[in-house]
């Protein structure tokens, strides 16, 4: 029987990578948007993988949202907290709306996520929950106090679920990408791409294919003990 995944922020970008990958891998995917329908329409009719439509900075609507995919597809066996935003601004300038843009996103968005499938999970004792953290959270990084703080926090949430689902087989994982060539990291002007690429050693951005193979690994049979753990890919980013 094929299993069910649910990948918030499927429709574009590194989530839409990891959405198609999971299918190729024989799961059932549903991928979430946030209001982009032009995007998702055109994810839809490219792949055949069926989009909804809600914010993951909404517990309620999370909760419905999730419900119906359930309801669609089945259980929800594998699910991918991916979306995520930048609101970036040097702490001096940063304010509290951009503050709590971002965590209600990127972080409460991760509760809201996963905390409607964590019952149902245990129950059936298994469960894969993999969060898109990113490097910027194992660093920290100028301009983004807000988005490091979430990314951070990720992996905290990640360690704890890992501790509390284990005895009742599910895993819960984060991958850390560096810089990916998606929409949000093309809309960075030329000249500062360029210069984050001379801090890669790899020498250039990850592609999104990249991020989802690891997805793909994490949430497989074959990563059954790999739990609480951090992948990080981002060619050769070393941090202190
Ligand atoms: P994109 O901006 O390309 O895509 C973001 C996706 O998330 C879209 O599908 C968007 O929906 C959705 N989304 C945004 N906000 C919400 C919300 N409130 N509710 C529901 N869905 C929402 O992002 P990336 O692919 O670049 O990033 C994906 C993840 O990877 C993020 O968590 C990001 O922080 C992380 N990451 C990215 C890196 C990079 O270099 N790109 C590096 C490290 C981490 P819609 O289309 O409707 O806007």
């Amino acid at each position: 029987m094929s299993r069910t995944a649910l990948v918030t922020g499927g429709s574009r970008g590194i989530g839409a990578a990891i959405s198609k990958a999971l299918k190729a891998a024989g799961y059932s995917v549903a991928a979430t948007y946030a209001g982009n329908d032009e995007a998702a329409a055109a994810f839809t009719e490219e792949t055949g993988i069926k989009t909804y439509k809600w914010n993951v900075a909404d517990y309620d609507e999370s909760k419905a949202g999730i419900a119906k995919v359930e309801a669609d597809l089945g259980p929800i066996d594998v699910v991918v907290a991916n979306a995520g935003i930048t609101k970036d601004a040097p702490f001096h300038k940063m304010t509290p709306e951009q503050w709590h843009q971002v965590i209600d996103t990127n972080l409460t968005g991760v509760f809201n996520t996963v905390h409607p499938v964590w019952p149902g999970m245990r129950e059936r004792k298994f469960g894969r929950v993999i969060v898109i953290s990113s490097v910027n959270g194992q660093k920290g990084q100028f301009a983004q106090v807000n988005y490091a703080a979430t990314k951070a926090g990720d992996l905290g949430i990640v360690k704890s679920l890992a501790q509390e689902g284990a005895r009742a087989g599910i895993t819960a994982n984060a991958v850390c990408p560096g810089y990916i060539a998606t929409e949000m990291v093309m809309a960075v002007p030329e000249k500062v791409r360029e210069s984050i690429i001379a801090q890669i050693p790899a020498g250039r951005l990850g592609e999104p294919e990249e991020i989802a193979r690891c997805v793909v690994f994490l949430a497989s049979d074959e990563a059954s003990f790999v739990n609480g753990s951090t992948i990080s890919a981002n060619g050769a980013q070393f941090f202190s």
